[in-house]
């Protein structure tokens, strides 16, 4: 494949990207990612398409808005490039195919969610709903375009989304009796029935068994001990922060869909079962 290609790729990956920037600070605040234009979080000045190029405007203003000169934080153009980088590796394994679209869409909805989770405790709708719509109606079209694994077939994915929004609303609902305080978000839910389509029912449960290990992980190696570290030193008591699920259950889901079925045939061959 020929460097314009890639270069197209990585055009195209840098336009989601800044497109999920839009969605990542709207939805959650419950605003339109269609209208307003884009306006200079601080100053509140719309601004120009010249000034609106994904990465490149970020450099060429120097991150500082053209309007109040205040900076622009490095978070725009580094999702811009995170997502430009999905797409063109997308790309480069999958040539330029339906799968390779696919496998983009699904890592950029999922990076959403991971960002929106940590940011704000939640998932808009926006992300799972429409990646729901999105990855069943990807099924279908799959079968028709031999285009299936690593996704699950149509049938598989409505028995997936099922079981991925059944088994995590259960989780929740016995972490709730455990914990005595809300465990797992509706969000949750709807990532999981969106993950589910993706992956049919059994890496269903896969993903939040990998996601579960994930943010066990993080939090007890991590984030308790230097949420600990620091109440000690400022002589208050240490409150347990609340785990934003989502954010390990996305990347879960996406190593699920890509070496689920490798490691899960090499688990069978080398366990004697
Ligand atoms: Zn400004």
């Amino acid at each position: 494949m020929s460097i314009a290609f890639f270069v197209l790729a990585f055009a195209l990956g840098a336009c989601v990207g800044s497109f999920l920037n839009v969605c990542i600070a709207r939805w959650p605040v419950g605003e339109s990612v269609v209208a307003p234009r884009s306006r200079c979080p601080r100053c509140g000045a719309a601004i120009a398409g010249y000034d609106n190029i994904p990465i490149i405007s970020w450099l060429v203003l120097r991150a500082k808005c053209r309007g109040c000169g205040l900076p622009i934080s490095a978070i725009y153009p580094l999702v811009e490039l995170a997502i430009a980088i999905v797409w063109v590796v997308s790309f480069a394994e999958y040539g330029p195919t339906f799968m390779a679209v696919r496998i983009a869409i699904f890592t950029t909805i999922l990076f959403g969610v991971a960002a929106t989770d940590a940011k704000h405790y939640l998932i808009p709708d926006g992300f799972t709903v429409s990646g729901l719509i999105f990855v069943l109606a990807a099924s279908v079209a799959g079968l028709y375009l031999q285009s299936r694994l690593p996704f699950a077939d149509p049938l598989d994915a409505l028995f997936g989304a099922c079981v991925g929004a059944g088994a995590i609303t259960i989780i929740g609902w016995l972490g709730e009796v455990v914990l005595k305080k809300e465990a797992m978000g509706f969000g949750d839910s709807t990532l999981m029935a969106m993950a589910g389509a993706a992956l049919g029912p059994g890496r269903t449960l896969l993903t939040i068994f990998v996601g579960a290990l994930l943010a066990a992980g993080i939090f007890l190696a991590v984030v308790y001990p230097i949420g600990w570290l620091r109440a000690r030193r400022r002589g208050e008591a240490f409150a347990l922060p609340l785990v934003p699920f989502g954010v390990f259950l996305a990347p879960a889901a996406l190593l699920t869909l890509l070496w689920g079925y490798p490691v899960m045939t090499w688990y069978l061959e080398h366990s004697g079962l």
